[in-house]
C-alpha cells in the first residue's frame, strides 16, 4: 500500500500598516523559496497570490505592519479567525514601530491635515468619495494587541536568515527556537 503525500501546509503573508519591507527581506529568502513552493500552498499573500478574500483554514500566516486603520482592523480579526498560526512580522506588527509614531499625536485630526493639506503641492484637500481611503484609528497598535498571536519574529526587517530559521521548523510540523540575538533583536 501506498501512503499518500504528507498535506502542503497553507500559507499566507499580510501586510499592514508596513512599508513592505519585511516581505522584500522575505522574497530576499532566495532558493529557499523554492523548497517552501514545495512544502506549502500559497492560499493569500500580497507577492504570491491573487486571492482578494483572506480565505478559511490557513495553517500559518505573516504579518507585517501595525494596525492603523480600519481595514487593518478588519483583516487583522478575520485573520485571526482563520489561522491556526498568526505570526507577528517585523517590528511595525510587534511594537507599532515606524507608523506608531503618529501616536505622538493626539486623534486623527493633526496627521490627517499635515498629510493631506499642509504637504501638498496645490489644492490639498481630505479625500472626500466614501470608500477610498479607510478610516484611520485613532491610535496606530500593534498586532498583539487586537488578536492574539502565536510568534513574535522582530526586525525591521527581520534578515531573510532570520526569517528562514523561524519558517523551516513550521514546515516539519515543529516551533521554532526564537532565542537569542540572533532570532530576537528588534532594528
Ligand atoms: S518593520 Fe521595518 S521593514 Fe518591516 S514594515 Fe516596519 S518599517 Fe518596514
Amino acid at each position: 500500500m501506498t501512503s499518500s503525500p504528507p498535506r502542503k501546509l497553507r500559507f499566507a503573508t499580510v501586510w499592514l500598516a508596513g512599508c513592505s519591507g519585511c516581505h522584500m527581506s522575505f522574497l530576499d529568502l532566495d532558493e529557499f523559496l523554492f523548497d517552501l513552493a514545495e512544502k506549502v500552498d500559497v492560499v493569500y499573500s500580497p507577492v504570491g497570490s491573487d486571492a482578494k478574500l483572506y480565505p478559511e483554514a490557513v495553517d500559518v500566516c505573516l504579518v507585517e505592519g501595525a494596525v492603523a486603520n480600519e481595514d487593518n482592523l478588519e483583516l487583522a480579526l478575520l485573520l485571526r479567525q482563520h489561522t491556526a498560526m498568526v505570526i507577528s512580522f517585523g517590528d511595525c506588527a510587534i511594537s507599532a514601530n515606524v507608523p506608531g509614531l503618529r501616536n505622538l499625536w493626539v486623534g486623527t485630526e493633526a496627521v490627517l491635515d499635515r498629510s493631506y493639506l499642509e504637504l501638498a503641492d496645490q489644492g490639498g484637500q481630505y479625500p472626500h468619495e466614501p470608500g477610498i481611503v479607510p478610516e484611520l484609528l485613532p491610535k496606530v497598535r500593534p498586532l498583539h494587541e487586537v488578536i492574539p498571536v502565536d510568534l513574535y519574529l522582530p526586525g525591521c526587517p527581520p534578515s531573510a536568515e532570520r526569517i528562514r530559521l523561524a519558517i523551516a521548523p513550521l514546515l516539519v510540523g515543529e516551533k521554532p527556537l526564537m532565542k537569542g540575538s540572533a532570532m530576537l533583536r528588534f532594528g
